[in-house]
């Protein structure tokens, strides 16, 4: 009970007046249009980071963040939808699925590189259910049939750099990615969505700042103070039972260490003051094992400047009780969801201890859904800043692809990873004088 009201609390702070969800009758009902309302975010998202100057504003970005993680909720909550136990009077798991299936062909509108919108919803779903089961093998097929679409269009882009056709606004020119870009850009006015999500923040009133505001401000980091050609690689909204897996993995390939800034409700709940860690958290031990450091990203990942004192608290504490019992050996080090703070936030992270974390390099793993033009992104604006933050998401396959081409591009540019290594930044095992 109490998570659904955190959840629909969430739902009222982020939900912009006007922009109501379709009333919708029948749970069959209900499945088509959760899923039709992820394509038509992922469209949006797209539209958000399409490279013109507007979509490069805070507000811009704001909104892209925020739509974002809406999808993942909608996507959590359509997978639960569609394998929950049938209640009276619904239909069976068999015929729910199908009716997800069926909108594929159904929708003559959407475009081939719409259906990677489902690929979260397909893929969680598939891994419910007991391998083998037919409708396994059918959502083990969409899948498959997704994933080379999404192989086409990252064939695309790489064709694309190779011939070094680029344009100044959109990075390589593609044909097939460019049709569509121009499809969305007609339908969704790149103004209109930004209206329409009203990222705007409250205005802070004028007092003067607190103190433990002030050391805050002056504590955050931004590039982290790194030296020259020295990155630190960190990931949010994680634990994911398979993504943060294979991350896991890719960073011991190479020997990188990084930070995992976790959502709590992704490693348990806390009841009577006490942690229940979910099975998921089971992996934060192996980041651990592996050398890698673990943040805080909230309890619910709301936009902290819209709530009060009590509530950002309660955000904050129950994903350190969280931390506490599963990863005792947890970093002091906190990042704001959507990187949205005011000083009333930074005070309450500063009084318990805790260093504000943002980042300065954006790998736009939330908006773009090509994995080698998220790796040249990560690129380009590394050799840009010379030094910084790199921010990915552990929750989706095309961070998971675009992870090992960002670090071989890295290093190839002679780039250096930090870590953080008993309680400071380090670089090839020396502490860095971080700002
Ligand atoms: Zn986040």
């Amino acid at each position: 009970m109490w998570r659904w009201f955190l959840i629909l609390q969430f739902m009222l702070t982020v939900l912009p007046a006007g922009a109501a969800e379709p009333v919708v009758t029948s749970p069959a009902a209900e499945i088509e249009a959760s899923a039709e309302r992820i394509v038509e975010n992922f469209r949006k998202l797209i539209v958000l980071h399409d490279g013109s100057v507007r979509s490069r504003t805070p507000a811009a970005s704001l909104a892209g963040r925020m739509l974002f993680f809406r999808n993942r909720e909608l996507t959590a909550q359509l997978v639960e939808k569609l394998t929950r136990a049938p209640r009276n009077g619904d239909e069976t798991g068999e015929q729910r699925v199908g009716r997800l299936l069926a909108l594929f062909t159904a929708h003559t509108d959407w475009w081939d590189i719409d259906r990677i919108a489902l690929l979260g919803v397909v893929n969680e779903t598939r891994l419910r259910l007991p391998a083998g089961e037919a409708l396994a093998q059918q959502l083990d097929r969409k899948r498959e049939e997704i994933s080379l679409i999404r192989a086409a269009y990252n064939n695309e882009f790489t064709a694309a750099l190779a011939s070094r056709a680029v344009s100044v606004v959109s990075g390589p020119r593609r044909a097939g990615w460019d049709g569509y870009l121009g499809y969305l850009r007609e339908r969704y006015p790149l103004t209109r969505v930004i209206d329409e999500l009203n990222p705007a923040q409250p205005e802070e009133a004028a007092t003067p700042r607190s103190a433990s505001a002030e050391a805050a401000a002056r504590d955050e980091w931004t590039d982290g103070g790194l030296p020259p050609k020295t990155v630190l690689l960190t990931f949010d909204d994680g634990p994911h039972p398979k993504f943060t897996a294979e991350i896991l993995q890719i960073l011991a390939h190479y020997n990188i260490r990084a930070v995992f800034f976790q959502v709590g409700q992704n490693l348990g709940v806390v009841r009577g003051g006490r942690a229940e860690p979910s099975r998921n958290a089971n992996i934060v031990a192996e980041m651990l094992r592996n050398g890698h450091a673990i943040g805080n990203h909230t309890y619910t990942h709301p936009l902290l400047p819209k709530l009060a004192a009590a509530a950002i608290d309660d955000e904050i504490d129950t994903t350190q009780t969280l931390l506490e019992a599963v990863a005792p050996a947890h970093a002091p080090l906190f990042r704001p969801p959507y990187g949205a703070r005011n000083d009333l936030v930074l005070a309450e992270v500063a009084d318990r201890g805790l260093r504000s974390v943002l980042w300065n390099i954006d790998s736009r793993d939330w908006a773009d859904p090509i994995p080698q033009s998220i790796a040249q992104r990560v690129i380009d604006e590394a050799e840009r800043e010379g030094r910084g933050i790199i921010l990915f998401h552990d929750i989706h396959g095309r961070s998971v692809q675009a992870l090992p081409m960002a670090i071989e591009g890295l290093l190839k540019r002679g780039f250096r990873f930090a870590r953080w290594e008993a309680g400071v930044l380090t670089s090839e095992g020396a502490p860095l004088a971080a700002k």
